[in-house]
């Protein structure tokens, strides 16, 4: 049996939500903090507090939990431990930075043949799939880990051990994530668990960074391999259950003028004062969104431009990023953006005494779009029952990752934890610690096996009652 239907029934756990963005605990005082700064100029609406877990799902993993084959199954994964350290050393070691996957890809397509799959392809824009055939094949579940990591390709990625802790770029972001699906495939393979689905294994490209999601968004092009239920694997602690996407717009504005001397040509346009007057009349503007429902931000990240001290410089240029959980608001933020933009152009133009108008150059450097996830739909409810099964409480979050994609387009999704603990992700001191690894490893399987269609119970194995 599966695919219960019914939420009606629920336990009194009630798995508290927190709304964080990450796991760092330093950026979540800074949010209370802006929480309660722009509470005193009016509420913002109130961020859904509690995620209740269905006692139709808990009682299906359960019963998943407690099959013999499973038992097994947990115990390989266990036993996978030296090959994994093996396959996250080697993949660590080959170089992946967004748009530059390929050597890393046509290995982790290898490493999936080696573990089983027959169907293993690299596709238009470089993602790995590997097809595991379903008894039936009437869905598609996909589970996927990022092959990129933020750092340069000439970035120093030799792998240094210290008793239980590895170190290296990239190391734990993402290329656990990428070992934990391979670690996941051996045991299907080892055991023969058989879903009713298929699963599509992706490495997929362009996570991070300016990769922008280009990887999940070709997987989910029209015509592109139709996936009912999506989970990515891309998290540092057990607990993080990411079931909704922060989206984002990015820009790069430049102003662009003639230039010249400070004093001799002084009465010209001045692209540096023209952006200053863009930002002024952004963050003047901007609370008018962000003070009001769900959570919204903005952030100049970087400007720059500038001939010297004494010239009027001939170019100004911003880096702008915007984010929320919600798209209205998204697109609302990016609307105050536009027009604070025109708005400081103008203002600039018009108090000029000379030379020609300045104009502006506006480049989108990134898109992924927001979306709340159903917190009730089975693939979440599934996933919170295997934390549980498992002992681990689970913190529902929002956050941006692959799992973006599916879920503005109302396709189920989740984003786990890849096991172990993880530090100083996106720095060059990067370090993963092997504890308890195989815990998350262990969850994934039951989320996968369940939401891919794995029998509960077995006829022919159970012991039966006496006639
Ligand atoms: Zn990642």
């Amino acid at each position: 049996m599966r695919g219960i239907k019914s939420h009606g029934l629920n336990t009194m756990l009630v798995l508290v939500a927190s709304w964080m963005l990450a796991s760092c605990s330093a950026e979540e005082n800074t949010q209370e903090q802006t929480e309660q700064s722009a509470l005193k100029t009016a509420p913002r609406q109130a961020e859904p507090s509690a995620i209740v877990l269905s006692d139709a799902y808990k009682t299906e993993i359960a019963s998943l939990a407690g099959r013999a084959v499973v038992a097994n199954a947990f115990e390989d994964i266990v036993q996978q431990d030296a090959q994994n350290i093996k396959d996250l050393i080697e993949l660590t070691e080959i170089p992946a930075p967004p748009f530059e996957e390929q050597v890393r890809a046509r290995r982790f397509a290898e490493m999936l043949r080696a573990a089983g799959l027959v169907d293993v392809s690299i596709d238009d824009v470089g993602n790995v799939i590997g097809r595991r055939p379903g008894s039936e094949g009437a869905r598609v579940v996909a589970i996927a880990a990022h092959l990129d990591t933020v750092f340069p390709a000439d970035t120093d990625v030799t792998v240094r051990i210290e008793g239980n802790t590895y170190h290296a770029p990239g190391i734990g972001d993402n290329t656990r994530g990428l070992v934990m699906m391979l670690s996941l495939l051996r045991t299907m393979q080892t055991l023969n668990l058989t879903t009713h689905d298929d699963i599509l294994f992706v490495g997929s490209v362009g996570e991070e960074g300016l990769g922008d999601l280009r990887g999940v968004k070709h997987l989910f092009r029209a015509g592109g391999p139709q996936i009912d239920a999506f989970i990515a694997i891309d998290g540092g602690s057990a607990n993080r259950l990411i079931y909704g996407g922060v989206g984002s717009h990015r820009y790069r504005v430049t102003v662009n003028g003639p230039g010249g001397h400070s004093w001799g040509a002084f009465g010209l346009a001045n692209p540096h004062q023209a952006l200053g007057r863009i930002i002024n009349n952004f963050v003047t503007n901007a609370p008018d969104v962000t003070n009001f429902g769900p959570k919204t931000s903005y952030s100049i990240g970087r400007i720059g431009g500038g001939t010297s001290i004494n010239s009027i410089p001939f170019s100004s240029w911003m880096e702008v990023d915007m984010r929320s959980g919600n798209q209205e608001k998204l697109d609302d933020i990016d609307v105050v953006f536009q027009q604070a933009i025109q708005a400081g152009l103008m203002e600039e133009n018009t108090a000029r005494k000379s030379g020609p108008e300045l104009t502006v150059e506006i480049k989108q450097v990134g898109k992924r779009p927001a979306g709340m996830g159903n917190p009730n739909a089975a693939l979440v409810q599934r996933t919170m029952a295997a934390m549980n099964a498992l002992g681990i409480e689970a913190r529902p979050a929002i956050s941006s990752t692959d799992s973006n994609i599916p879920i503005s387009l109302g396709i189920p999704a989740v984003t786990i934890s890849r096991g172990g603990r993880a530090e100083r992700a996106h720095s060059p001191d990067e370090r993963w610690h092997n504890e308890d690894s195989h815990v998350a490893i262990q969850i994934g399987l039951l989320t996968l096996l369940s939401e891919a269609g794995f029998p509960i119970t077995c006829n022919d194995c159970e012991p039966k009652a006496p006639e």
